[in-house]
């Protein structure tokens, strides 16, 4: 009998075990145990539900784009709980020069791609928008190197792009500081329209104009751009648990070593536990996976250890609806470093996902923190309170008291992809060949979004049966 083992119980680890369970389910002579540090399983994603309130610690839905995270829940029969955002209220503000202001319709992830709207916002000043439109006649990059996101705005559309939309937007998704991180490993459509139509604006249009044409040709999707579970993305995790009843998963069992013996793969958890494995998948942040590897694989260590995370906290408040002083006519805000607030973002979560929040009451989720202004994230859970409803006050004008305050400190969890990301995480996987059996997982590689963390989960449980089969390594 094989004997697969995978270290790590958050989303990629998952869905490597969720595929073992379909060979499983078809009588494969094999054992798959999953080990996970924690008391739960989950990783990043964590739900808590209270008083009717759906509760994310950390993410709160994924982009349906990428495909990976949909087609996962519909294996597990999640289809009917899938839901998207609120089709009523799709607008999202900047907070900018003091007030929110509307992000202008036709703005494709900074890139404007309809002209009156854009040539009409104030958020942009005559001679920003004159500079991103200069976009239209800037010769592309003559190099294919990487650079950062900073660089690359500015080259392309101009310093007032950059700090309006790219940092608080772009950037901001990724909790990064857009000087450090890689347009490549972040943003690589950017890359690839540069290339291929020199002008960000050309070549956004040009793809409108080719989905429009193909709109009759393909069955309409009922997705919109995030989906999240109705009870949570919790509700994933659950399930793979649920309807993988042949993996053994093990929770609170630690790793602290993996040795290679003639045998196969030992690994040892903190509590003296040993197994032998045929195949491992190490399924952890970048860090932990480098201290693991230590002894087997020292170059790869030294790399993955230079990948940084930083912290970032999330703190949601619910209010009673009645008399609730904002219309909350949005998804929400972002606020560019400039603005010197407390706030990265803040999610008008019962207007964005309205079964959040129960009958009567609103709710509210500010994303603090992150690799410009770390040292917030890290401050104890009442000076995040209140700094919080500082800025929801000076912000949106909140006064009321909240009926609850949530606060979660998710410490050197995010992790950063900086320039030349890529080039190093190739150099891995290509040390990686000289270890049959072993394989890596998970945020720390090739995409931070759910779906990526799926997907690279799925192909790291090929490579384990492929390696098994006595195909490839
Ligand atoms: C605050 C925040 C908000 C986010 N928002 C979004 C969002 O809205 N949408 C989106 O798509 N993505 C979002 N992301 C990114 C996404 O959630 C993560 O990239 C993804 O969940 C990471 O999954 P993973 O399996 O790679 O790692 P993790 O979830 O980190 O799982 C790794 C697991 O390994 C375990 N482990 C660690 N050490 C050991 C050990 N020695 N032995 C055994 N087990 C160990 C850990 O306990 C953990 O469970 C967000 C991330 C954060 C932090």
């Amino acid at each position: 009998m094989k004997k697969i083992i995978i270290i790590g119980g958050g989303i990629a680890g998952l869905a490597a075990a969720y595929r073992f369970q379909r060979e499983l389910s078809e009588g494969a002579d094999m054992e798959c145990i999953l080990l996970e540090g924690n008391d739960r399983f989950g990783g990043k994603i964590s739900t808590e539900k209270s008083d009717g309130f759906v509760i994310e610690r950390g993410p709160d839905s994924f982009i349906s784009q990428k495909p990976a995270a949909i087609q996962l829940c519909k294996q597990l029969g999640l289809d009917d709980r899938l839901t998207g955002t609120n089709p009523g209220a799709p607008s999202t503000f900047v907070y900018t020069g003091g007030k929110l202001v509307t992000m202008p319709d036709g703005l494709s992830l900074m890139i404007p791609t309809k002209f009156l709207p854009f040539a009409l916002t104030p958020l942009f000043s005559m001679p920003g928008k004159i500079r991103m439109a200069f976009d239209l006649f800037i010769p592309g990059k003559e190099d294919d190197s990487d650079e950062s996101l900073a660089s690359f705005v500015r080259r392309r559309m101009g310093e007032e792009a950059l700090n309006k939309m790219a940092e608080p937007m772009l950037a901001g998704i990724y909790a990064s500081d857009p000087e450090k991180m890689s347009i490549r490993s972040t943003f690589p459509m950017f890359v690839e329209t540069e290339r291929k139509h020199r002008s960000l604006i050309l070549g956004m249009l040009a793809r409108k104009k080719a989905m429009l044409m193909n709109a009759g040709k393909r069955p309409p999707t009922s997705y919109s751009l995030f989906m999240t579970l109705k009870e949570g993305l919790g509700e994933m995790v659950d399930a793979i648990i649920k309807k993988s009843p042949d993996v053994q998963f093990k929770s609170g069992t630690k790793v602290s070593s993996l040795e290679k013996r003639p045998d196969g793969w030992h690994v040892k958890l903190e509590n003296g536990w040993e197994r032998q494995a045929d195949a491992v998948i190490i399924a952890t942040p970048g860090t932990i996976t480098a201290k693991i590897l230590q002894p087997i694989a020292p170059d790869s260590a030294e790399i993955l250890k230079g990948i940084n995370y930083v912290s970032t906290a999330t703190v949601t408040l619910g209010y009673k609806k009645e008399g609730f002083s904002h219309p909350l006519d949005g998804f929400g805000f972002v606020v560019p470093k400039k603005e010197g607030r407390s706030i990265l973002a803040c999610t008008w979560t019962s207007s964005k996902f309205p079964h959040r929040a129960p009958e009567g009451y609103v709710m509210l989720r500010c994303y603090l923190g992150g690799a410009l202004q770390e040292e917030i994230a890290e401050k104890d859970e009442e000076t995040l309170e209140t700094l919080v409803r500082k800025d929801l006050q000076e912000i949106m004008g909140i006064k009321e008291t909240p009926v609850f305050c949530k606060v979660f400190r998710n410490l050197k969890s995010n992790v950063q992809y900086h320039v030349s990301h890529s080039e190093k995480i190739d150099s891995v996987m290509e040390d990686l060949k000289n270890f049959p059996g072993l394989f890596l997982a998970g945020s720390a590689y090739r995409g931070i979004g759910i779906p990526d963390c799926i997907q690279n989960g799925n192909q790291a449980a090929e490579a384990t049966l492929e390696f098994l089969n006595g195909k490839s390594p």
